[in-house]
């Protein structure tokens, strides 16, 4: 029996739009107050610039992602017992989750003001990372290797195939697996959570109010339902991506370009490349055709975060100088990622996944494999207090639930990662360009497994002792007098991780 008590109760506060919880006060190159005059002269230049030579920045996208077709089992407010697990946002992670948590026999609710609607976001992955998970066949198009553009005279190729998720593959994918283990699905927003000691209320904007016996907080990097104990210094990617109709473009189409930090399109913008060598963004980008093609100019990590039109504007200079004309934009998207900082408290009485749950890797922003990966271990552990043989409830559950997502090891291999992240926000275009020329240099193994999470501490280490030795005597150097701050922090906390 499934309870769904639609109750009067006090009505939630009126809907707003929601504000990220992540701390977002400043950017680089946003204060006109401390813009000296030279800069402020630049400024006007690059938005006559912009204009005259074929702007696509006013382009509107010419689709809209369309909602899957499917008919879902809502949840019934006649249904009167409680769930086991209520799932908030159905997200690429809680969807998973569902999926993943609902094959147990175990009663599932997946809370969203919209299941149905197709996630807004780009989606790129390893092959090798999909494969190991069998999600391969939700790939709309792979390329077998990447590449990547150090500078104007070296390109690296990556011997590893990349992949563009289906969207629609994947989420049909998780939805039908949702539906034939009986998951309910609700429309609306939460709002508030309230624990008792065995159990949990979500209220939804709509008046309803499920109960179950764990809540999972799918519902993305602005969530505010997850409660961190320490400050949340995060570094944070930004970009702009397109998925554009061209004229032509330069690109092979049989590698994925995932770094281009060539610079010479600076050469005529003088108020860009200043901007751009301190604070570099590169170019990302899914060759689909030699008409179509995704493009995204990014910057990989920085605190505070770099300005968004700052990132649109190294975006319309470069475009130009790689003669792309873009004749019309299919979609659009902007991408803000919080990296590294701290976990959110462990254990605590909401349990999260996905972008709330400190899961995205701290130097790459990527997360949807690894939490595609993480969702079945997360299944097995709720399932194992919850399911049909033991009750494991409240704080119990928490703490097991807790730590079949963040056990010992992934959290001091997170620290690693996000010492990595630290380096980065050190490094201007040359630190950037010295470091993954020799980063890419590592046997694959290593590089491969910095990129997907894969490594433990020991390899972490050997990673770190091989790149100092791939380093060139600059690259040694950034690393000699960048780093010392940011791997003493990394030692402290992952000592203080061991003695807790
Ligand atoms: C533009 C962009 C591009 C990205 N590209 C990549 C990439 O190429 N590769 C990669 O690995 N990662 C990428 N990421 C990072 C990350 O994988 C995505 O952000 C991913 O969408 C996070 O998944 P999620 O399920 O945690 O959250 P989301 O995708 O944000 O989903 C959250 C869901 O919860 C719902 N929700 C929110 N609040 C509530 C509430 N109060 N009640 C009920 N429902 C709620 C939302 O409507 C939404 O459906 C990208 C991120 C962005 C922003």
């Amino acid at each position: 029996m499934v309870t769904t008590t639609v109750t009067l109760f006090t009505p939630p506060p009126p809907t707003k739009a929601t504000l990220p919880s992540f701390p977002l006060p400043k950017t680089h190159y946003t204060s006109s107050s401390s813009c000296s005059s030279t800069s402020r002269r630049f400024r006007v230049r690059a938005y006559s610039n912009t204009s005259k030579f074929g702007n696509f920045l006013h382009l509107k996208p010419a689709h809209q992602p369309e909602p899957l077709d499917f008919d879902l089992p809502w949840c019934h407010p006649s249904d009167r017992s409680r769930f086991d697990v209520i799932i908030i946002g159905s997200g690429p992670a809680g969807t998973r989750l569902a999926e993943q948590v609902s094959r147990y026999g175990i009663k599932v609710c997946c809370v969203d003001p919209d299941p149905l609607s197709m996630w807004p976001n780009n989606y790129g992955v390893w092959v090798d990372e999909f494969e190991s998970i069998d999600l391969e066949d939700c790939l709309d198009k792979t390329w077998p290797m990447a590449c990547v553009y150090i500078n104007e005279r070296k390109t690296k190729y990556l011997d590893r195939g990349y992949g563009r998720v289906s969207r629609k593959k994947l989420k049909q994918k998780l939805i039908e697996g949702c539906v034939s283990n009986g998951v309910k699905f609700h429309k609306g927003k939460v709002w508030q959570i309230q624990h008792q000691e065995f159990e949990s209320t979500v209220l939804c904007d709509d008046g309803t109010e499920l109960r179950g016996s764990l809540i999972i907080d799918a519902s993305g990097f602005a969530s505010t339902f997850v409660e961190y104990d320490k400050a949340r210094n995060h570094g944070f990617q930004i970009a702009h991506g397109i998925l554009a109709e061209v004229d032509d473009h330069p690109f092979d189409l049989d590698k994925m370009v995932l770094m281009d930090w060539r610079d010479s399109h600076m050469g005529n913008e003088p108020y860009l490349r200043a901007n751009n060598s301190k604070f570099p963004t590169f170019l990302y980008a899914m060759p689909f055709s030699s008409n179509l093609i995704f493009l995204e100019e990014t910057s990989l990590v920085s605190r505070p975060v770099l300005s968004y039109m700052e990132v649109k504007k190294r975006m319309v200079a470069r475009l130009r100088h790689l003669g792309i004309r873009v004749n019309k934009i299919l979609e659009d998207e902007k991408c803000l990622i919080p990296m590294g900082g701290p976990l959110p408290r462990i254990p605590q009485n909401v349990m999260a996944i996905g972008g709330t749950s400190g899961i995205v890797h701290p130097s790459t922003g990527y997360m949807v494999a690894r939490t595609m990966a993480v969702a079945p271990c997360v299944a097995t552990a709720i399932a194992e207090c919850l399911g049909s043989t033991r009750m494991i409830r409240g704080k119990q559950l928490y703490a097991k639930i807790w730590n079949s997502m963040w056990p010992i090891e992934s959290k001091l291999n997170r620290q690693f990662y996000s010492f990595g992240m630290e380096t980065l926000l050190k490094l201007d275009l040359n630190g950037s360009r010295r470091f993954f020329d020799a980063f890419f240099d590592l046997k694959p193994y290593y590089w491969q497994g910095f990129l997907s999470s894969r490594l433990n501490l020991k390899e972490l280490a050997w990673l770190s002792i091989s790149l100092f030795g791939h380093a060139s005597n600059r690259s040694r150097l950034d690393i000699v007098t960048k780093c010392p701050a940011p791997l003493a922090k990394m030692m402290g906390n992952i000592a203080l991780e061991y003695i807790r």
